[in-house]
């Protein structure tokens, strides 16, 4: 409604500079004095479409050598002026220095972020798995989504991702880069689908500038007219889909290759069909999704063919215990006083991880 109910005023300033509105964000970009006659008729005319402009929290980003010419023009109408930058709808814009500082705050913040998401690993690794994968991620995709060539700043939050948080889940020492590369494949191709944010930045800038090409166009053509074609830019997504399918299928390939041969089995299986549907799945306790620190971490060991940790030495047949004979022991490879609980612990892990 918003949006609609702001089309007759975003027609009046036609013609002034470029605009781009977003609900009630107006911005518009051109030659200063261009500006100063939209923001003046935006200002003028604004309240009879119930919109006031308000001159304090709107602010003039201009090039360094254009600062005092714009501070002149613009001296008395309350707008704020700045050379080095604002943020703007979640990215930001204005000088290199001030883009990199804007994106350094956020990285600092989200590394905090992770850290405390470790801690709370150390004892609800299952939790914070989902709040990773669920959450937290998808912050720096958007942000590398809207802002160019930030792969190399968001490095910190590679490096705490690998020394906390997956050490914090996994309960083993931190991965080294081809651990790394496994762990960021999608869990249906044996990962984790714990992105790298560094290799993963110009990926998702590309995708994005792909699928909102025919929006930008109109935005700098200021077409008035509605004329997105939608099955054009279905096929486009649609393309990008298969393409990105493709290469995931070959980088999964190619990780696979460097990983040592037990492990190349493990993973192998993991890709089955629904062999990672525990891991993607929301740890949801009324529908029993949740899965304790041990439960959770033995489930790991299994995918990725660790030796579980704490296990029994000697079966209850009296063979010894290790993680195959648990598997095939007639007897159901528990020791008898730690059967029942183990039961009960493994009840929610579906076959793939169970050791029943
Ligand atoms: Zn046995």
């Amino acid at each position: 409604m918003y949006g609609l109910a702001t089309i007759p005023i975003i027609r009046k300033l036609d013609g002034l500079c470029k605009q781009v509105w977003y609900a009630d964000d107006s911005a518009a970009i051109g030659k200063i004095g261009q500006l100063h006659d939209w923001w003046n008729k935006l200002a003028a005319i604004g309240p009879a479409f119930g919109y006031f402009p308000n001159p304090s929290k709107t602010w003039l980003v201009t090039k360094q050598n254009h600062h005092d010419r714009a501070t002149n023009i613009f001296a008395g109408s309350g707008v704020n002026v700045t050379p080095e930058g604002r943020p703007y709808l979640g990215a930001a814009i204005g000088s290199r220095e001030y883009i990199a500082e804007y994106v350094n705050t956020k990285v600092q913040l989200w590394s905090s972020s992770i850290n405390t998401l470790s801690n709370i690993a150390k004892s609800q690794p299952h939790a914070a798995y989902s709040a990773i994968t669920h959450g937290l991620l998808s912050k720096w995709t958007y942000l590398s989504r809207v802002v160019p060539n930030l792969s190399h700043l968001l490095v910190p939050l590679d490096n705490t991702l690998r020394t906390k948080l997956i050490p914090a889940i996994t309960g083993r020492p931190p991965p080294n880069s081809v651990e790394c590369d496994l762990y960021a494949l999608l869990a249906r191709l044996s990962g984790l689908a714990i992105t790298i944010p560094s290799k993963l930045a110009d990926k998702e800038l590309h995708h994005s500038l792909t699928v909102t090409s025919s929006l930008t166009d109109h935005i700098l053509a200021q077409d008035n007219e509605y004329g997105y074609n939608i099955v054009r830019d279905q096929q486009l997504k649609k393309r990008e889909v298969s393409k990105d399918n493709r290469n995931r299928q070959e980088d999964t390939a190619s990780i696979h290759q460097q990983l040592p041969d037990g492990l190349q089995k493990a993973v192998e299986l993991s890709k089955t069909k629904g062999a990672s549907t525990w891991l993607t799945v929301l740890p949801l306790s009324e529908h029993g999704f949740t899965l304790h620190k041990s439960a959770f971490q033995d489930a790991l060991a299994l995918r990725y063919g660790w030796t579980p940790t704490r296990l029994p030495s000697k079966c209850n047949c009296g063979k010894n215990f290790n993680v195959e004979h648990a598997l095939s022991c007639a007897k159901g490879g528990f020791p008898r006083n730690v059967k029942a609980q183990r039961n009960k612990r493994y009840h929610s892990i579906p076959s793939h991880g169970s050791m029943q």
